[in-house]
């Protein structure tokens, strides 16, 4: 499929650029289809109609937004299918768990977002003052590929919600979730102008991070993009909401059940092939039980094998594309010359392939906290083992990292659980493997990113205050 068109005011128009990417299937190495840049004109056309959309958008009743909502769910309920199929030929997601999780998520944040209409306090009185909360404006949306749908309606259902039209600058290794998405909008006849996409690299996204016409930017990709999306945006003193990258831990404490604990930290390390921001990608192990838990892993790979993402048998499939995969070897490569042990996998290609972007499964061990694979995201099947001698030194390496996204932690002992997890500098903690609630805002702290999603919170996230004096 070739994305070489842009949806600004409600049409399908024809992008300006260059072809500026392609996209290859990571299982076969098969050309996908190709992705045609916008230009600035494109660019400017886009913003314009968010604009235009905009002054209307924001008077509109909560009725209003609710009805879109509900257009919208249906929608993209309808393209289940279609989306769960593209994410299988373009980043390699498995059909089950983009079945199991990449569109239930998106479809779960839509209802949050909806549900958060009643929750908000809109307007409130201080003496002779009213304070009302009204839409910040035009959101430029800027997204990655590796939930991609969900990444996208979060940033969409949110502002939708607050009263704020979209430009969406979607990543251009995923592109078939958010042309599908451009689809169900259109189905669902929002507003001309509300939401809006354009094609592009960094170059394009700085375009629209420093476009005059927006007020507020919500980025979720790397910390270094979103460092250098901040600085832009401060150039502009614009509002920045920046979802960023993790490296979070699994903690078992001494008297943790391991064997639920090492399966659920095993999924949640290896789901969607380790590409998660909230990976578990640290396993932080009680030295006295390291072998025990080396051995369970190592008998619960048989559970996870490498397939194609096509078939629905498949758990895992390849990493996303060759960037990933050399990225994936070159980081296990240096874990390995910086003392970590190995457990299982490897760095190259997985046995039984001869094509694709297979990682093997990794496991690491005795890694320690000034590691390079304890510090930074692999994006990829890889778990680093981190055994400790203490509680206290569990904590120390728990929140040994720049990042703090999400975490886990493991404990028979419920309050000994919670009071752990209070003291991990991170947005989330998962204490025994308890589902997650995407109600609850999500969000990371330090190089993990600022401002907050999901629910009531990402909706209040596209608000800010008018104080009337005076007004009854
Ligand atoms: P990335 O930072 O390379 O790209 C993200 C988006 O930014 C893409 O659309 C890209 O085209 C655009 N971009 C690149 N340079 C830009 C610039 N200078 N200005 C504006 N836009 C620019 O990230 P990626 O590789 O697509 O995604 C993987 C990363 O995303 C990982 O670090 C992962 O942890 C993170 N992530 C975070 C969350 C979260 O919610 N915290 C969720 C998913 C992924």
């Amino acid at each position: 499929m070739h994305y070489e068109s842009y949806f600004s005011g409600g049409n399908v128009l024809p992008c300006d650029g260059a072809v500026f990417a392609h996209v290859q299937n990571p299982a076969t190495e098969a050309l996908q289809g190709c992705v045609r840049e916008c230009s600035i004109e494109n660019l400017n056309a886009a913003v314009r109609s968010a604009v235009q959309a905009q002054a209307l958008w924001a008077q509109s009743s909560l009725q209003d937004r609710r009805e879109v909502l509900d257009r919208l769910t249906a929608a993209v309920q309808t393209r289940s299918q279609a989306i769960v199929e593209g994410l299988a030929v373009e980043i390699g997601c498995p059909v089950w768990l983009g079945a199991a999780m990449q569109v239930p998520m998106a479809l779960k944040g839509l209802a949050f977002a909806r549900a958060a209409l009643d929750d908000i306090v809109w307007e409130e009185r201080i003496g002779n003052g009213l304070v009302e909360r009204v839409p910040v404006g035009v959101i430029a949306a800027i997204t990655p590929w590796n939930f991609p749908l969900h990444q996208i309606v979060a940033k969409v259902a949110g502002a939708i919600a607050a009263g704020c039209a979209i430009v969406l600058k979607p990543s251009e290794f995923a592109p078939g979730a958010a042309w599908q998405f451009i689809e169900a909008c259109q189905d669902a006849a929002l507003p001309d102008g509300l939401v809006n996409l354009i094609w592009g690299g960094a170059e394009v996204g700085r375009a629209l991070t420093t476009h005059p016409g927006v007020d507020q930017v919500s980025f979720t990709g790397s910390t270094a993009v979103g460092r250098a999306v901040m600085a832009d945006a401060a150039q502009h003193l614009k509002r920045v909401t920046l979802e960023l990258g993790g490296k979070s831990a699994s903690v078992l404490l001494p008297d943790a059940d391991l064997e639920a604990a090492v399966s659920t930290s095993l999924r949640m390390a290896l789901a969607n092939s380790g590409q998660a921001c909230v990976s578990q990608s640290r396993l932080i192990v009680p030295r006295t039980r390291l072998a025990e838990v080396e051995e369970r892993l190592s008998a619960q790979l048989d559970d996870w094998p490498l397939g194609d993402p096509v078939d629905p048998a498949t758990r895992l499939g390849p990493v996303a594309n060759q960037r990933q995969f050399s990225r994936v070897n070159a980081m296990v490569d240096h874990a390995l010359q910086q003392g970590a042990r190995r457990v299982a996998g490897g760095a190259g290609r997985a046995a039984g392939f001869d094509r694709g972007w297979y990682c093997p499964v990794t496991l690491l061990s005795d890694v320690l906290p000034a590691m390079q694979v304890a510090q930074e995201e692999v994006f990829g099947p890889v778990l680093a083992l981190m055994p400790y001698d203490t509680v206290e030194q569990a904590l120390e390496f728990a929140n040994s990292t720049r990042y703090g996204l999400s975490g886990a932690i493991w404990s028979k002992d419920a309050e000994q659980a919670a009071t752990f997890a209070r003291q991990m500098v991170t947005g989330q903690v998962i204490v025994n493997g308890a589902p997650q609630n995407l109600a609850t805002p999500f969000g990371g702290r330090r190089d993990s990113g600022l401002g907050r999603e999901n629910g009531r919170f990402g909706v209040e996230e596209c608000l800010t205050y008018r104080s009337l004096h005076g007004v009854d």
